[in-house]
């Protein structure tokens, strides 16, 4: 048997296209070639399960050879290998047919980081080889060993040959461009990234590279708490160990198995992207899995596995894919029915976890819906004074206090607890709570609260003065005068000089500060707005302060009661520039002149 011939195809020039093509991810061709000898040897399994053969299966390790010298990498397995019939109809024809398709389809297009982590199949072993043979023995009884050699031509030619044992050898001859491949340490880098969880042992070097049994193929009821952090470390050997986990495991309507970690995220989420590994059948496809994971859930760790993510088709298709849409809602939901769960079966360690998890469980609140849905009742809210309450409870809480004119109930919350002390001492003494929103996330939060609760609003503490946050309509008589108002308000303007902080005068209980600075809740949130984003012209908004003069304190009066314009606007000063200091808005050189105000006027 010696048979030449020419492969029949449309593009003459193939191989250089692929080349072109795959050019950033030439690596993958061994992921291929030993998921082939999987396939085979898998196959040949099955075979023998049926009982259709009845030979001794024996050692079915592959084994991955590397010869520097011969310059050749060698992939052998003891699968069902080929007859030289076979190897006409699946590598001539339907491998190559395959490979035409695909680069008919793709080489106009550039798609270079889409085709590159998608699989070609047998044909990638030209992207790193001059030439390639396969040595292959059919499992059937009497077949005869087969050799075919392809030069990346069209042309190929298959004789016979001796080989002993059943399987297949595929021998590549690595060409002049690729010999980065030849080097035991990168190959066994490569072979750790996509075969490190395959179902047949493949050795190289000597050594079992995978383990063929993950524990995202086993049933949740096999394993031990132990074995999930375990697995976690073989992972990520490098990261702190996580706060808990989720194992996926479905089958119908679609296949999905797959253990999801929660890191302990803080603000520091761009570290935990790309952590989740995607599989097909124990195969590694890629760690950039944005499309077919919820972008909230990319904060998680670990790996999926599905068969039916289609691997070989844009990425547009893909997020269209009914399948992945499947997926991507089944992940959603079983996150949030663990936390749910957890959050049930034990509140203090949920609060106690709370800080890792709560940007997570924000992100996912707000840019998904069904999440917001089930999250709304474990999302938890903390005051100042560290207790937790979960949204409706927390309404609850509030109400009798700090319900507003308009039947509005108001929470009043702190972005920092720190700078924003006297303003929190100050809804204390009224009563009020105050809430710790101080994440990075959490404008967007305020936002998303405010739009799905009910008569229900958010202001920060420093926002306005203590009785206007939450406005109950009940008015104090001022010891003013009309005319001493206005006096005071110009006394005032002249001692700030600055014409983005507005001066206005209140009328409120004496134990209030005689001073404040409010930056009004919309002025923030637009400001946020412009620096989280977008709004280019909205990052020049002017600092435009309130200065809000209590009428009722004590100093106002001590104010009015100085002989001359000079001391007057001196003590106004003094108190405006105490307020600033108690926000610690008082620096540099008014930071110097206050202090050498307030030495003169203590020794006075
Ligand atoms: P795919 O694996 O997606 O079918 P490939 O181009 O990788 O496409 O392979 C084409 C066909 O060649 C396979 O379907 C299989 O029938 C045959 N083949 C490839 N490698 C082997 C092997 N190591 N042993 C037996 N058959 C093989």
């Amino acid at each position: 048997m010696e048979e030449k011939g020419t492969i029949s195809i449309h593009t003459e020039n193939i191989f250089p296209i692929i080349k072109k093509f795959l050019y950033s991810d030439h690596e993958i061709f061994l992921r291929e070639l030993v998921s082939n000898a999987v396939d085979a040897t898998q196959k040949l399994k099955k075979l023998a399960s049926m009982g259709e053969f009845k030979e001794e299966l024996g050692d079915l390790k592959i084994q991955v050879k590397l010869n520097k010298d011969a310059k050749t990498i060698t992939i052998s397995d003891k699968g069902i290998g080929m007859t030289a019939e076979e190897i006409k109809k699946y590598i001539n024809q339907i491998a190559f047919s395959g490979a035409t398709e695909f680069v008919e389809k793709y080489k106009d297009k550039g798609e270079q980081q889409l085709i590159g982590f998608f699989g070609l199949g047998f044909y990638s072993a030209f992207m790193v080889s001059s030439k390639v043979e396969i040595i292959t023995k059919s499992y059937k009884e009497g077949s005869e060993a087969a050799r075919w050699e392809c030069d990346g031509s069209t042309q190929f030619e298959i004789t016979k040959t001796v080989k002993k044992e059943r399987g297949t050898d595929v021998v590549l001859h690595i060409a002049e461009d690729s010999t980065e491949f030849l080097d035991n340490y990168r190959l066994k880098s490569i072979l750790d990234k996509y075969c490190k969880f395959l179902p047949v042992e493949i050795e190289f070097d000597g050594k079992v590279i995978n383990n063929v049994a993950p524990i995202w193929t086993k049933q949740p009821s096999e394993l031990k708490e132990e074995d999930y952090q375990n697995f976690y470390k073989e992972l990520y050997p490098f990261s702190e160990p996580p706060l808990f986990h989720i194992h996926l495991n479905v089958d119908y309507p679609f296949n999905l198995t797959g253990i999801l970690y929660f890191p302990k995220v803080k603000n520091n989420f761009e570290v935990h992207k790309n952590k989740i590994q995607l599989y097909s059948k124990q195969v590694f496809i890629t760690d950039e899995v944005k499309d077919v994971v919820p972008e909230f859930l990319m904060l998680l760790h670990g790996v999926i596995d599905s068969p039916d993510i289609p691997l070989n088709v844009s990425r547009s298709f893909l997020q269209a894919d009914s399948n992945v849409k499947k997926i991507n809602n089944h992940i959603t939901k079983k996150v949030a029915d663990k936390l749910s769960e957890m959050y049930n079966n034990d509140p203090k360690g949920f609060e106690e976890k709370w800080e890792y998890i709560e940007l997570f469980v924000k992100y996912g609140m707000i840019t998904e819906d069904k999440f917001y849905d089930k999250a709304k009742d474990f999302c938890l809210l903390k005051n100042v004074k560290g207790e937790f309450y979960t949204l409706e409870k927390y309404k609850e809480h509030i109400k009798a206090n700090q319900t507003d004119k308009s039947d509005n109930v108001v929470a009043l919350y702190t972005s920092d607890t720190g700078k924003q002390d006297i303003f929190i001492q100050s809804a204390e003494n009224k009563g009020y709570d105050v809430v710790v929103l101080s994440s990075p996330i959490d404008s967007h939060f305020v936002n998303l609260l405010e739009r799905k609760l009910d008569k229900f609003n958010l202001k920060r503490v420093d926002s306005d003065s203590i009785d206007k946050l939450i406005d109950k309509d009940i008015k104090l008589e001022s010891i003013l005068t009309e005319d001493e108002k206005k006096t005071v308000k110009e006394l005032f303007e002249k001692a700030i000089n600055n014409s983005s902080y507005t001066v206005s005068l209140e009328s409120l209980s004496v134990e209030e500060l005689p001073v404040s600075i409010t930056l009004p809740e919309f002025m923030r949130r637009m400001k946020d707005m412009a620096n989280t984003g977008g709004m280019g012209m909205m990052g020049a908004l002017p600092e435009t302060y309130n200065v809000v003069v209590n009428e009722n304190h004590a100093l106002i009066k001590k104010i009015l009661s100085q002989t001359d314009e000079e001391s007057k606007i001196k003590v106004a000063k003094q108190a405006y520039d105490l307020a600033l200091l108690s926000q610690g808005m008082l620096k540099g050189s008014d930071l110097t002149s206050f202090i050498k105000r307030s030495v003169e006027l203590a020794s006075a």
